[in-house]
């Protein structure tokens, strides 16, 4: 009994110094260092390219321009076999934000809903503290389809088709949001559609690329994806960040047989692009396979959720 009071006096003693420690400096404390730690948790742009091939950027063919992209790849890890779990919106980008493969998340096809919304990867960072924020840009990624929860802000107005809407117009509505900041780290996540058929890419890339019009959706998308990792790395130059883009499924594009993607499994629908860029992470290439499944313990261990157990840097950093 008398330890048991002891204890409690002990901690009241402690306690009343350390309050009264804190208002004696509170105006003599040295403000906030303008370069943060490396252990404060980074603001985190997810970037998803639709439809978008690994062999049709201009990492890998002279065929077309994607600067932005190109960029990236230069000051980033650039993973040059990573691979779709499936080559369909819904089930791939499941898989993005649960790391599981469809078997285990349930999510086969487009049209179904997703139910385990705590297990998300935006839930889990809001339960940490980011504020959180998505800009999708097609039908199978509305918010009915159950992948919105965890986001303060799940932006799916898709306009009055209610079909998609091109990168311009979710980049102009990612970049306002950013200029409104906030505080605390930020996870955004911007999801662009333009190179899904069908192919109509507007100036001066459908004139550009007569030819395919694909290659003219994936140089317009690259423009904006552009314009996006601009701001983002404006509004967090003074503070810890990470930047993940990532392909959800390719497209046939005649390979095999197969025109767009959904059936088939070979190369130009599973294999697409994966760079990470950000604070403390150098430029390299990684030939070794890695599913896109990972992306999840990736982003959560910057979050210092997790051990990192399947991250794409091989750990927590
Ligand atoms: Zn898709």
């Amino acid at each position: 009994m008398c330890a048991t009071i002891s204890t409690h006096a002990f901690v009241l003693t402690i306690g009343l110094a350390l309050l009264g420690c804190g208002s004696e400096t509170s105006e003599t404390a040295s403000p906030l260092p303008r370069d943060a730690s490396p252990r404060q948790p980074p603001s985190i742009l997810l970037v998803t390219l639709d439809t978008t091939r690994a062999d049709r950027l201009g990492l890998e063919t002279d065929v077309v321009e994607t600067p932005a992209l190109d960029a990236l790849a230069a000051r980033g890890q650039v993973f040059s076999q990573a691979y779709a779990t499936a080559p369909m919106t819904l089930p791939a980008h499941t898989s993005i934000l649960t790391g599981r493969y469809p078997s285990e998340h349930g999510i086969h096809e487009n049209g179904r809903r997703f139910t385990d919304s705590e297990s998300l990867m935006a839930s889990r960072l809001q339960q940490r503290g980011y504020r959180t924020a998505a800009f999708v840009s097609a039908f199978p990624l509305a918010a009915e389809f159950g992948l919105a929860s965890g986001f303060d802000r799940y932006d799916d107005d898709f306009g009055d088709d209610n079909a998609e809407r091109p990168a311009n117009q979710t980049t102009d509505l990612a970049l306002a949001y950013l200029e409104r900041g906030g505080v605390g780290p930020l996870f955004l996540w911007v999801h662009y559609f333009d190179p899904h058929e069908p192919y109509e890419p507007p100036e001066p890339f459908r004139s550009r690329y007569p030819e395919d019009p694909y290659l003219g959706e994936i140089a317009f998308m690259d423009q904006e994806l552009g314009r996006l990792v601009n701001a983002f790395e404006a509004r967090f130059e003074a503070t810890p960040y990470r930047i993940l883009v990532a392909g959800d499924h390719g497209e046939g594009l005649g390979d095999h047989g197969e025109a767009l993607h959904g059936n088939l499994l070979y190369q130009g629908v599973m294999r697409v692009p994966l760079i990470v860029v950000g604070s403390g992470i150098s430029a390299g290439m990684v030939a070794v396979p890695v599913s896109t499944r990972r992306i999840f313990d990736t982003i959560l261990s910057w979050a210092g959720d997790g051990d990192g157990g399947r991250s794409l840097l091989g750990g927590a950093p």
